[in-house]
């Protein structure tokens, strides 16, 4: 695909049969796709296999949204969600799809807040915008939105949102004791008779067995591609190894993972070869906190174009998704649901008290990646990253790791400000 030929493919008649507003999303695909020219197609150097990428960009309101029409049609559940403590297992189990909902955009936030109070994080007042817009064929399209408990400006908003969609709210316990590993175990027994409500069949344990499979080769496909993000000189750009992260909340799991995986022999070969896509001299970031939801780049965009190259995320977009496997020993439903609560009770989002495990793993990733300097990427009004980062800022500071907090939403109005400090804090890393 050249980069004149990009545009994401129009389904009008689609949209309109899912009472989309047609005319205003018409405008927000062509934005988007402007976007996503200047932003990926113009970078030098991409690997060849990101064309896969690219095509499910394109079609990404219209291709992927008639399979997800289709699977509803054979009375396979498709749920909707905004976090990654949701038990996709179980969703697979039933023949199901799970699709990303969070709003990376800053387009229906004013929609939002004629209902909202503006004091809250983007990411809430851009999905429920979204919805309430009537501009996203996906919020258009789910059997139900999958809701939790992990901040308040969540957990308010769906007791609003389920006037729009009915939203299932699982509670996400706030520590990590036994008695909070018990009531996440009871969430997620509720979790499946909710999927076997909504389909009318009941989940095997052979079912789980495979969607397990499916679950964990998804994340071994982003594993392998975090690793070769590692290597220096880069062979693919933090800002492509984003975009496919997003996309992994959209696509088929099955099919995805098969494509990293044929990204990654791409990528090891240019390994091989010593094809990069910056110079070993680049200054590496660490990208950590609140998870980037699509289109949000800006970010990983500003770092790259300032000469820096991200080589991890550290967030829900990033290794908090893929980095824990599940146990694919169990055979009956009692240990499956046992194990799929402790694969899950290990997520370290900041919403969980205390919650050190995250500043450990932030190092961790911090070694692993070869990166030198942290990024700590927060959005507005995300009360427990932006204080967290407090804790990772004092980490940094006992281990000589160049530090920088940022706080950001959707809109541009930040964007020369950013750039200055981004810019500022490679210096720093390049000494
Ligand atoms: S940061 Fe927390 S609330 Fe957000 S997606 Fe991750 S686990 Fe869910
Ligand atoms: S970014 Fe923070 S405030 Fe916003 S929804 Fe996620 S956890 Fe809540």
């Amino acid at each position: 695909m050249s980069s004149t030929q990009f545009e994401i493919k129009s389904y009008p008649d689609m949209w309109e049969s899912l009472g989309m507003d047609v005319a205003r999303f018409e405008k927000m695909r062509c934005v988007l796709g402007d976007v996503f020219q200047t932003t990926f197609l113009s970078q030098e150097n991409r690997p060849q296999r990101m064309d896969y990428f690219n095509w499910i960009v394109s079609e990404i309101h219209g291709g992927r949204i008639r399979e997800i029409l289709d699977a509803k049609k054979e009375g396979r559940p498709v749920v909707g969600t905004f976090c990654v403590y949701v038990p996709e297992e179980l969703v697979i189990a039933a023949g199901g799809i799970c699709i990303g909902l969070c709003g990376g955009s800053q387009g229906p936030i004013p929609d939002a807040e004629k209902t909202l109070p503006r004091n809250i994080c983007p990411m809430v007042k851009s999905a429920y915008g979204f919805k309430v817009a009537k501009v996203c064929p996906y919020f258009q399209s789910v059997d139900f939105v999958y809701g939790e408990t992990t901040c308040d400006a969540k957990k308010k908003t769906w007791e609003l949102l389920n006037r729009e969609v009915p939203t299932y709210v699982m509670e996400i316990p706030q520590m990590k004791r036994e008695r909070d590993r018990t009531l996440w175990f009871e969430e997620v027994k509720d979790f499946k008779a909710q999927i076997e409500k909504v389909t009318g069949k009941t989940i095997t344990a052979e079912a789980v067995t495979e969607a397990v499979k499916i679950m964990n080769n998804k994340r071994k496909a982003l594993q392998r591609l975090n690793r070769l993000q590692h290597h220096n000189p880069s062979p693919i750009s933090g800002k492509d190894v984003l975009l496919i992260e997003q996309i992994a909340f959209y696509d088929d799991p099955v099919r995805f993972a098969e494509k990293v995986n044929l990204l990654c022999d791409e990528l090891d070969e240019r390994v091989k070869k010593g094809i990069a896509v910056a110079p070993a001299s680049a200054p590496r970031v660490l990208v950590s906190g609140t998870p980037m939801a699509m289109p949000n780049w800006k970010a990983h965009n500003l770092v790259e174009k300032a000469g820096g190259i991200v080589v991890n995320d550290e967030s829900c977009i990033g290794t908090r998704y893929f980095k824990d496997l599940m146990d694919e020993n169990m055979t009956d439903l009692d240990s499956q649901l046992k194990a799929l609560t402790d694969r899950y009770m290990k997520i370290d989002c900041s919403c969980f008290t205390p919650n050190d495990d995250r500043v450990d793993q932030v190092l961790k990733e911090y070694r692993d990646s070869g990166a030198q300097g942290i990024l700590h990427y927060c959005l507005q009004f995300c009360h427990t990253y932006n204080i967290e980062a407090i804790k990772i800022k004092e980490a940094c500071e006992k281990a000589g790791i160049p530090f920088l907090a940022i706080e950001s939403d959707y809109s541009p109005e930040d964007i020369g400000q950013m750039q200055t400090r981004i810019e500022a804090f490679l210096e720093q890393i390049k000494g």
